[in-house]
């Protein structure tokens, strides 16, 4: 039996990986409710590596790719593609952005319209990563967790998890040194009269913000890498610029309903990509940062792979039988 720390994201996708080489797993969470205390909770659920790249390494395209697929599998993937946008004054930005990642077409202003037709006279310019994806990430844990149940994985909720698991998944609360919390806040909409169907981000010199939506006129707002470990709920800056957001994307949000603000801490290491630790006896997976989804699927085959070979190749390292 393979003990894990955490039924977040990357808990539960170890388990997944375990379950399919063949190893029973007991996953603990401290919530009662699968994601509740989970940073997902607050995640935008962008699969969007090639626009990561603007601001992450390779390898998060390299490793992000394969999530698509993966999740796939498991939940609702909406393969719409990301849109990236901004408004005249900071066309600049939108040249950075352009410089910095690839796999995207440019589009001008009545290509924008034919995508996005909420958007029409807005924007002159956009760029359109059409191998992009989203998903519901509160959806997606459950489901997952519950793929995880019907290989017979054990999800053991409001229960801490014993000193010594094989496996610590438990984010920030991890007791490793150079992990620290990236806050992000997020603000969630209802509009019965805007429709978009894809992840849209408005680029701007000091907040890049983006939309995703969630269908059934609910949208996604977030933003901002305000390196904080506060977890209090969002400032009213916060919120100022995620609604002011909204609207420049389109002013029919200006009679949308605020149904939920939050904000939630991102586990980081300081270059930013996650990583596995052996540390007596056990294996740490961490600092999924700001690409969970999209690097959980890879890490997790990692983190599988490492418990295979340990529990072949060197046993004595390994806790359990
Ligand atoms: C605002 C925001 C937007 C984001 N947007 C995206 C996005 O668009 N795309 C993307 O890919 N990623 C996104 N992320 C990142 C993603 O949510 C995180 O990378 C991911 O949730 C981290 O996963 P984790 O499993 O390491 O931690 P978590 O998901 O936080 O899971 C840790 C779990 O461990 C449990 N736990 C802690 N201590 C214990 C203990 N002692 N015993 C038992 N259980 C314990 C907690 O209850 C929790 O369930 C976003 C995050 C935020 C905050």
């Amino acid at each position: 039996m393979i003990t894990i720390a955490g039924a977040g994201l990357a808990g539960l996708a170890c388990a997944h990986e375990l379950l399919a080489r063949g190893l029973p797993v007991t996953v603990y969470d401290r919530a009662e409710e699968i994601g509740a205390a989970s940073a997902s909770r607050y995640a935008g659920g962008m699969l969007a590596p090639w626009c990561e790249r603007e601001s992450a390494e390779e390898e998060v395209i390299t490793l992000g790719c394969r999530a698509l697929d993966w999740w796939a599998r498991i939940t609702p993937v909406h393969r719409r593609g990301t849109l990236v946008v901004a408004p005249r004054r900071d066309r600049a930005e939108l040249r950075r952005f352009a410089r910095r990642t690839r796999g995207f077409r440019d589009l001008d202003a009545a290509e924008i319209t034919d995508l996005e037709p909420e958007l029409a006279g807005r924007f002159d310019a956009g760029l359109f990563f059409d191998r992009e994806a989203h998903l519901d990430p509160r959806r997606a844990l459950r489901d997952l967790a519950r793929a995880v149940a019907a290989r017979g994985g054990e999800i053991r909720l409001g229960t801490a998890a014993p000193a010594g698991v094989d496996l610590d998944c438990t984010g920030i609360s991890a007791p490793l040194t150079d992990l620290r919390a990236v806050r992000g806040e997020m603000a969630v909409l209802r509009s019965a009269e805007i429709r978009i169907t894809r992840t849209l981000r408005l680029l701007h010199p000091r907040t890049p913000i983006y939309l995703v939506p969630r269908g059934e006129g609910i949208y996604m707002l977030g933003a901002t890498m305000v390196e904080s470990d506060h977890d209090g709920p969002p400032t009213l800056r916060a919120l100022m610029e995620l609604l002011g957001a909204a609207f420049a994307l389109a002013p029919g949000f200006a009679e949308a309903e605020v149904i939920e603000t939050g904000a939630g801490l991102r586990p980081a290491f300081p270059d930013n990509l996650p990583r596995l630790d052996w540390r007596d006896g056990t294996l740490f997976l961490n600092g999924l940062y700001r690409h969970g989804f999209l690097l959980a699927p890879a890490m997790a085959e990692a983190a599988a792979d490492k418990i295979m070979e340990m529990r072949h190749g060197n046993p004595r390292e390994f806790r359990t039988a």
